[in-house]
């Protein structure tokens, strides 16, 4: 059975009282209701530990929002996968389309950084989706095939068990813009069907598959419900506390 899981990636908002506050207010709710899907926080890296420190691990894990490609050295301002180990994190987000396009991350970069979370037992959130552009020359399936099998061809079949993906196109993120519950599920299908080729049936039954790009306390329920999708990466609504445990409802 694959784990039903809704991330919210909080990006660069909440100062630290806010960090503290949504974070502790989360915990509490899931606790009380616990929810079908696993419910991941990722904050800025400055507030990583105290939100491991302030959450109770069982209800809310905590994601770093990046992972450095390297082990360890002059690499001013990275972070690297044994660092976020040290602390006790699990979970990283990997190849967000923010840092493909802000940072300049490449699929090599990305499948580097893949490797050190692996290495370093740190679950990646590995993120694709094409851009409007490409959806609209219809190029969508092979964009996300090729960041697909260039991040992960050079990875050990077995570090595979660990991995989470997250399909989020472009042109939905933080847009207001969703796909409708039929683009995501044929795309999460499509997806399902490249692992499955590539990876065997086990890699493809057993990944996670999340979908990113305005999902709100509105849409969840009709996303959600659809076969393929196991999940929600969700920006902009993990910021309000009353939409998240809603959408973290939907989630079943
Ligand atoms: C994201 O950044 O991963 C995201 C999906 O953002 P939003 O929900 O705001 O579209």
């Amino acid at each position: 059975m694959r784990d039903k899981i809704v991330a919210g990636n909080w990006k660069m908002n909440l100062n630290f009282e806010d960090a503290i506050q949504l974070g502790t207010n989360l915990n509490a709710w899931v606790a009380d209701n616990q929810p079908d899907a696993q419910v991941i926080i990722s904050p800025s890296s400055i507030y990583l530990q105290v939100l491991l420190e302030a959450v109770d691990e069982q209800y809310v894990k905590v994601a770093s929002q990046d992972i450095s490609a390297h082990d360890k050295g002059a690499y001013t301002g990275d972070i690297s996968g044994e660092q976020l180990d040290s602390i006790g994190l699990d979970f990283v987000i990997i190849g967000h389309s923010e840092r493909r396009e802000y940072q300049g991350e490449t699929d090599a970069i990305i499948a580097e950084k893949l490797k050190q979370a692996f290495k370093n037992q740190i679950n990646p959130i590995f993120c694709i989706g094409e851009k409007l552009e490409e959806r609209e020359a219809d190029q969508h399936f092979e964009v996300v095939k090729s960041q697909l099998l260039n991040a992960l061809k050079s990875q050990n079949t077995e570090d595979l068990s660990r991995l989470i993906i997250a399909y989020e196109p472009v042109w939905a993120i933080g847009t207001g813009k969703t796909a409708s519950p039929e683009q995501a599920q044929e795309i999460h299908a499509y997806i399902r069907k490249v692992l499955n080729d590539e990876f065997g049936v086990e890699i493809a039954n057993e990944t996670s598959i999340l979908y990113g790009g305005s999902v709100n306390a509105q849409n969840a329920n009709d996303i959600f419900s659809q076969p393929d999708i196991d999940g929600g990466l969700v920006g902009g609504a993990s910021l309000k506390y009353e939409d998240f445990i809603q959408i973290i409802a939907a989630c079943k």
